[in-house]
């Protein structure tokens, strides 16, 4: 099995892999409401936590940049407060980044090497939770000699 995300692309020399890099803010506000809002060029997304709210997001193509910038910072605080005015002065508690395994399309499927059978599946880009069960199944289909 190879599930190794993003880092199929040095592994497997697949140049179809690319890091799309996220960047949100954890601040300290008690507001039980919950936001997405997809109309815009970026999502932009509010979530409250027991503890924290989790605020979002960015979507950079080809960013390898795992350290947050205050840019990123303050264009999430900038769209998040339009929709929750409070959050311009809440406490910021952490800014935290991913990047999400990008590729042109999954790839999910068996090849042999060396007669030895092989399967991939990685390259969800920012989908890998909500895909991951239906994958999982494909897998099993794949391991079992489908
Ligand atoms: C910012 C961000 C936003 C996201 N948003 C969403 C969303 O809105 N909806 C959604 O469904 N999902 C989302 N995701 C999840 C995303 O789609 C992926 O599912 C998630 O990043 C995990 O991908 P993965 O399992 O392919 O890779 P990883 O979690 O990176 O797992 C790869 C594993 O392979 C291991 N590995 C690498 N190389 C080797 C090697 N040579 N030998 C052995 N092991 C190796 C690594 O140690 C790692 O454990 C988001 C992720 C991020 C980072």
């Amino acid at each position: 099995m190879n599930c190794t995300g993003l880092d199929s692309r040095d592994l497997l020399g697949d140049n179809d892999v690319y890091p799309i890099r996220g960047q949100i803010i954890r601040v300290r506000l008690d507001i039980k409401e919950m936001h997405l809002d997809q109309q815009h060029e970026t999502l932009t997304y509010i979530v409250p936590r027991a503890n924290d709210m989790v605020l979002g997001g960015v979507a950079q193509d080809g960013n390898w940049n795992l350290e947050p910038t205050s840019k990123d910072r303050d264009f999430i605080l900038q769209k998040c407060s339009n929709i929750i005015p409070e959050l311009e002065g809440a406490e910021i508690i952490e800014d935290l980044v991913g990047l999400r395994p990008g590729r042109t399309e999954v790839r999910l499927e068996k090849e042999h090497i060396q007669d030895r059978p092989l399967v991939h599946n990685y390259g969800h880009g920012d989908s890998g939770v909500t895909l991951s069960w239906g994958c999982a199944d494909e897998v099993v289909e794949l391991v079992n000699g489908g």
